[in-house]
């Protein structure tokens, strides 16, 4: 992969540019995403933002949410326009396999293809990009992007909130240690381009349903294990049960990270039957690695302290094996 400013060049004159994220997108997917296609909208191109699926309901409020696209509800129009497109870019996920649908289009695409990231272990498929593990989101990693192009003076009051947006979901609010003094200062710059941080913290952490908010109490009094001797928290959740409190999009969001509140825990786990698979979630304080815990175990990967995964074995089957290796691994 070459350095993303080779490509620069490619953007001066304009485009059509097809940009995506991966599956079940989260604040920072959709937020960095979104705030790349207006920069590059201003910046002459056509550009078409596509999400990989239908996003949460915290999200639906965004700047853009309206002209993007969905290739779970239109594949054949998105890959229409994949196929007409003169450049791709992929943000927050770093190998095609994450897009799901879009895996072997992705794969099979001549244009050029680049790359903004800050997972762990990036695929050789990209020609141009950045991977940046250090950085708190790939929303910042946008900012630094289209600052490296000297157009700090284009980030408008949209882009300032898709970016925050992202920063603000993948850093838990810039409590994380990976919160670091530029993720301030960025945020300092985005308030004098007018940003209403309230009102986002309104749209994304304060518009629960009554429903959520009951489904999380039943959560935490009856699907909650905690396991002192590894410093551990599970929850887990089967699709029967979330069919019953007529859990939505998004509303599991975030119930990893629960058991993290408990004190002396350093390790969650979310594990949640799919229709097709079943999906495990990974939050860890300090060293323990849950990125390579995810891939070693579980067909995943991520970051040092946040990662997810998949088991095509059945639920029960899933937690078994899951409580198995958490004795064999003893985190601390
Ligand atoms: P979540 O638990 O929110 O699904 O995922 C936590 C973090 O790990 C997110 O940044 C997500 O993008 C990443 N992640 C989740 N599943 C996978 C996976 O299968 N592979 C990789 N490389 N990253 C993943
Ligand atoms: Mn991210």
């Amino acid at each position: 992969m070459r350095p993303i400013q080779d490509a620069f060049p490619l953007l001066q004159t304009p485009k059509k540019i097809f940009i995506t994220t991966h599956h079940k997108p989260d604040g920072d997917a959709i937020g960095s995403m979104l705030g790349l296609c207006h920069y590059l909208t201003k910046k002459g191109h056509h550009v078409s933002a596509v999400s990989p699926g239908d996003i949460p309901d915290f999200l639906s409020w965004m700047p853009g949410v309206d002209i993007m696209m969905n290739y779970e509800s239109t594949l054949t129009e998105v890959l229409k326009v994949l196929s007409d497109c003169d450049l791709i870019f992929g943000v927050d996920f770093n190998g095609f396999g994450r897009t799901k649908h879009l895996t072997t289009a992705l794969a099979e695409a001549k244009q050029p293809k680049i790359l903004i990231d800050h997972h762990l272990m990036p695929e050789q498929v990209w020609d141009y990009g950045m991977s940046i593990p250090e950085k708190s989101s790939t929303a910042e990693m946008v900012y630094d992007f289209i600052n490296m192009n000297n157009d700090n003076a284009l980030i408008d009051k949209d882009i300032a909130a898709c970016l925050y947006t992202g920063v603000m979901t993948d850093t838990g609010s810039f409590r994380f240690p990976i919160t670091s003094a530029s993720v301030h200062e960025m945020v300092a710059d985005l308030k004098h381009k007018g940003l209403d941080h309230s009102l986002i913290h309104d749209e994304v952490y304060d518009s629960w349903t009554l429903g959520r908010m009951r489904f999380l109490g039943y959560v935490l009094v009856d699907r909650m294990e905690i396991f002192p001797k590894y410093n551990a928290g599970l929850i887990s959740l089967t699709r029967k049960e979330m069919n019953l409190f007529n859990v939505r999009n998004g509303d599991t969001e975030g119930l990893v990270n629960y058991p993290l509140s408990i004190s002396g825990v350093r390790f969650a786990t979310l594990i949640t039957e799919r229709s097709d698979e079943v999906k495990l979630s990974f939050r860890s304080k300090g060293d323990f690695d849950v990125s390579a815990f995810a891939r070693e175990y579980f067909d995943g990967g991520g970051h040092f302290n946040a990662s997810g995964g998949r088991s095509k074995t059945s639920f029960i089957e899933t937690v078994a094996y899951f409580k198995k290796i958490l004795s064999d691994i003893h985190p601390r």
